[in-house]
């Protein structure tokens, strides 16, 4: 088998020390997996323990406005992911948690992904891991000598169904292969040590071949990924500003040299999204 090797490897190698993974809780294993889709592990860890010592439970959290939750979540980046997470607060507050896959499916800006890890990682269901880009990547390489991309799903999930070793639980499965990705079957492979180097059906091709570095991502500085960022927290103080005029001051560098119908698209978009709420003082803005 595949994994073979890969129980004993995670018991001593594990990142049994995240903070998320003493707990059984949905919520904040959701508010984990959330933070991490877009975020680097070593920038979640004291932002989550600071959410949850905030929000323990979805009830604290939907009983709180928005604005609170996008203050906290501030340099965490892609600001729609908290107010997802505060839609769910307020949907599992009234209706507790849906049982199913489906159920979790339907739970605001939670998708096929997210569900499956609630259910293998908190509700304790013996299904394959959930699939993201470091479990794809992993499996590919060791089980099929594939990339990714080069691997119908169907075929990724059948061999993630049967590759769980016996003595392992599918949440030790799943994190295992978290950590056999991160640590060691990165884009670029680090196959020394690796768990699965003995079996692996990758190793010699990736040995000759490498994969060419990744493009680097498109600079932040600048961009209005980063407008939007300052745009956002200049709104979220108090008082807010009371003018585009004001608000672009207020913005700080990442809106200097812009026009204020660029600041006023950006705010529009915002409220759009639902990340700004338009109250009376928005009406005096705009
Ligand atoms: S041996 Fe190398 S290619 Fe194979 S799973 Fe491990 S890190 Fe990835």
């Amino acid at each position: 088998m595949w994994t073979r090797g890969l129980a004993r490897w995670y018991e001593v190698h594990g990142r049994h020390d995240l903070p998320w993974r003493a707990t059984a809780d949905p919520w904040p294993i959701l508010v984990s997996e959330v933070m991490l889709q877009q975020t680097q592990v070593t920038r979640v860890a004291g932002r989550w323990e600071s959410f949850m010592a905030r929000w323990p439970t979805p009830e604290a959290c939907a009983a709180v406005p928005l604005e609170d939750v996008l203050r906290e979540w501030q340099g965490l980046g892609y600001p729609r992911r908290a107010r997802g997470l505060h839609d769910t607060a307020t949907v599992v507050a009234a209706d507790g948690w849906p049982d199913t896959e489906a159920g979790l499916r339907s739970l605001p800006g939670v998708g096929a992904y997210t569900a499956r890890a609630l259910r293998v990682l908190a509700f304790g269901a013996g299904t394959a891991p959930p699939q993201d880009v470091n479990i794809a990547r992993v499996t590919t390489r060791a089980a099929l000598g594939r990339e990714p991309h080069e691997v119908r799903q169907a075929a990724l999930e059948e061999q993630l169904a049967a590759g769980r070793p016996r003595a392992m639980s599918a949440r030790a499965f799943t994190y295992a292969l978290f950590d056999a990705g991160a640590l060691h079957c990165r884009a670029r492979p680090l196959c020394d040590g690796c768990p699965l180097a003995a079996t692996c059906a990758s190793r010699d091709r990736l040995a000759l071949s490498p994969p060419e570095r990744r493009r680097r991502s498109p600079r932040y500085q600048g961009s209005t990924r980063e407008l939007r960022g300052a745009v956002l927290r200049a709104m979220l103080a108090d008082p807010p500003p009371s003018s585009i005029g004001e608000l672009q001051q207020r913005a700080g560098p990442p809106a200097a040299g812009r026009t204020a119908t660029d600041i006023a698209v950006v705010l529009d978009a915002l409220v759009h999204e639902g990340l700004v709420i338009p109250t009376a003082r928005m009406v005096r803005i705009n």
